[in-house]
């Protein structure tokens, strides 16, 4: 099932896709995540799905990253496999949903896109190991990690070129019922294919991924682990419109734009 948050007449609802439409559903999305048999929820009204305003699907604690995780990609980079997953963090106010607008910061001449995998968290995690970990997943989404390229190579580490607001578009829904580990992953700018892989080149599983990281820091429900990105990467530019997709799951669709409108509004 797909699991969204959306708006509609100014309230923020919950609700799973069905038929292309918008089921409401009286649950957070965590809760919903976990009753998982759609007889068991209390439903209300479906909505057509372009009359809701979709939301963030999460609003998490953190979303830890993952540096370096195809083999495709360390291939194209010339790079050795990594022994261990190199992590970073972008922060929660970097989240954005789909059909939002990624913000091209002046402080940068250069704004890269990644898609990504993104697993949710289901409930609190600490030192979980691998055999356990899906038993913390709630469901996948899709991310794009948008990256100031040549911040990130100027300051020698990554928090400013990863971190400002809107770098992080997520959605647009939880899909909870995912083999992932075998998914086409793609990403087109202005419909042109310029990343396009398979989730089973992951260097690190899933679970791999969520028992390393719960080792270091606790995990709470609704945080995000962002699995790396395929081979592919490049440029976006004012204007672009950059459609991120994985197999089963959807296709998130962000415009990029220099107004930050929402500071005028
Ligand atoms: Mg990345």
């Amino acid at each position: 099932m797909k699991f969204l948050r959306y708006e509609l007449e100014n309230r923020e609802k919950n609700g799973i896709l069905i038929n292309g439409g918008v089921l409401e559903i009286n649950h957070s999305l965590i809760e919903a995540l976990k009753i998982f048999d759609i007889e068991n929820l209390e439903k209300k009204k479906v909505y057509p799905l372009e009359e809701v305003k979709i939301l963030p699907p999460v609003s998490p604690s953190k979303i830890i990253c993952v540096g370096l995780n195809y083999r495709d990609h360390a291939m194209e980079l010339n790079m050795d496999l990594p022994d261990e997953p190199i992590l970073f963090l972008k922060p929660a106010s970097s989240v954005i949903g789909h059909g939002y607008e990624i913000i091209y910061p002046p402080q940068s001449n250069q704004v890269d896109y990644e898609v990504e995998l993104a697993v949710i968290i289901s409930k609190k995690a600490k030192n979980v190991q691998t055999v356990d970990a899906l038993d913390y997943v709630a469901g996948y989404s899709i991310l794009n990690d948008v990256t100031a390229r040549d911040l990130q190579q100027k300051d020698g580490q990554w928090t400013r070129s990863k971190s400002f607001d809107t770098f992080c578009p997520l959605g647009p829904w939880i899909e909870n019922d995912l083999d992932y580990g075998n998914q086409k992953i793609s990403l087109r700018v202005n419909d042109e294919l310029k990343q396009n892989s398979n989730t089973k080149n992951m260097i690190f599983s899933v679970e791999e991924l969520l028992s390393f990281i719960s080792h270091i820091m606790t995990l709470q429900p609704g945080d995000v682990i962002a699995t790396g990105t395929p081979p592919g990467v490049g440029s976006l530019s004012i204007g672009d419109v950059v459609d991120a997709s994985i197999g089963g799951i959807g296709v998130l669709k962000n415009k990029i734009t220099s107004n930050n409108m929402r500071s005028v509004l």
